[in-house]
């Protein structure tokens, strides 16, 4: 067991706490059991429990047989619950990731988020690599990346580059477009490299409180050590820890997102725009950019900015924006919500951004490529697993912004 939170025993407990520790926890007691927030969740037909079924049963003094069901860990933290609740209880933050919290503490927890928790707190990242190479996708670049340590001098900007933006395959291409695209603005940026651990913030909603506190730690005595203006970040669970949950440990520091940083720099990028990308694009709202932060339109600026881009919306669009099933421990547990389910709200994503582009008046039949664009390094590696079992989404290709910004930029 990797927290050593005390155990709660019993449902007023539970309430309690909530009601004292959870920032608007008192709101918990205004739920009119209206199930909104049940039927906006996209795995709450497959929960026991879903989000209004668990208020009913702490009411009920059930918390022991809330418990003994593992269907919380189908949560995938996408904020949709909260974003509706006529009662603005914080569904999310508040009760669903303190459940998580009492099921890990039971020992209820499944093997591959097990996995994913140890590695986290022996490698200080969940995917388990060695934390020297964080910074190996940024080896042999030209112009060579600023390093901190090695650099010893201030920097504007300290990018936060994040877990699968630093190490996985599939999102690095996205991590090489952003170097180009910042160089070509000659920012003045350096990273932390292997001094970077997790920003733990899917750990936090995963129900790991304590290894959150830990990694939030670490980087604070990694930024405490140099001198920089702000952080920059494509990761939108890094942005959201860093903006809102990092300060509640007294850490606090400016940060910005990718898309908002480039929206302030627009002037300086459009001339940059010369080639044309003939395209339909979709744009993939991220849960932690969108619901939980308010980033809607800069992305969209960003994309609409592009020389041959056309933005069609999915039917789940912005607040109503559906999650690709990665947060909340998602990325750890697909096996186990496959085994649950039978279903990948990835596949369903796709499944739109195929609809919303076939139907639109210029499909892919006129030679215009298809792309549905992603602002989250957790997004690549699920959309390409999931267009690659899907016949019906052939050809759809996923980008990321900064990948379409630094193509048509030409660099
Ligand atoms: S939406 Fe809010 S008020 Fe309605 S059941 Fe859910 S938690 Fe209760
Ligand atoms: S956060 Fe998302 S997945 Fe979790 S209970 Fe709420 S709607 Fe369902």
């Amino acid at each position: 067991m990797l927290m050593e939170t005390k155990m709660i025993d019993t449902s007023t407990e539970f309430i309690h706490q909530f009601v004292e520790t959870v920032p608007e926890g008192e709101r918990i007691r205004l739920c009119i059991q209206c199930g909104a927030c049940s039927g906006a969740c996209p795995f709450g037909f497959v929960m026991d429990f879903p989000p209004h079924g668990m208020i009913a049963m702490l009411r009920a003094g059930m918390l022991d047989d809330m418990l003994k069901s593992d269907t919380a860990w189908m949560c995938v933290s996408c904020l949709a619950c909260t974003q509706v609740c006529p009662a603005k209880i914080p569904v999310t933050d508040g009760l669903t990731t303190r459940v998580k919290e009492e099921m890990l503490l039971a020992g209820n927890v499944p093997t591959e988020l097990q996995d994913a928790l140890e590695k986290a707190q022996r490698y200080f990242n969940p995917l388990g690599e060695s934390p020297r190479k964080r910074a190996e996708w940024a080896t042999k670049l030209e112009p060579e990346i600023t390093i901190m340590a090695k650099a010893k001098r201030p920097v504007d900007v300290l990018w936060f580059v994040g877990d699968y933006a630093s190490y996985h395959p599939t999102a690095r291409s996205a991590t090489l477009a952003l170097t180009k695209i910042l160089n070509a603005l000659n920012v003045d940026f350096g990273i932390l490299g292997p001094e970077e651990v997790s920003d733990g913030d899917s750990l936090r909603l995963a129900g790991e409180s304590g290894l959150f506190e830990m990694m939030a730690e670490k980087n604070a005595k990694a930024f405490e050590k140099y001198e920089f203006n702000e952080i920059f970040t494509s990761d939108p669970h890094a942005y959201n820890a860093l903006k809102n949950e990092y300060p509640r440990l007294d850490i606090s520091y400016p940060v910005r997102h990718f898309t908002q940083f480039f929206v302030e720099r627009l002037e300086q990028i459009q001339p940059l725009l010369k080639k044309n990308i003939d395209a339909n694009v979709v744009f993939h709202d991220p849960c932690y950019l969108g619901r939980a932060n308010d980033i809607y339109e800069e992305p969209r600026q960003l994309l609409q900015s592009i020389p041959g881009v056309e933005l069609v919306e999915m039917s789940h669009t912005r607040e109503n924006s559906l999650c690709c099933g990665g947060g909340g421990g998602g990325m750890w547990l697909d096996g186990f919500r496959w085994e649950k389910a039978e279903a990948r709200i990835s596949e369903w994503r796709v499944r739109e951004a195929v609809s919303a582009l076939g139907n639109h008046e210029t499909t892919n039949e006129s030679g215009r490529a298809r792309i549905l664009a992603i602002a989250c390094p957790y997004e690549a590696p699920r959309f390409e697993d999931a267009i690659k079992s899907m016949p019906s989404a052939e050809g759809l290709i996923v980008k990321d912004i900064a990948e379409l910004l630094a193509e048509s930029m030409g660099v």
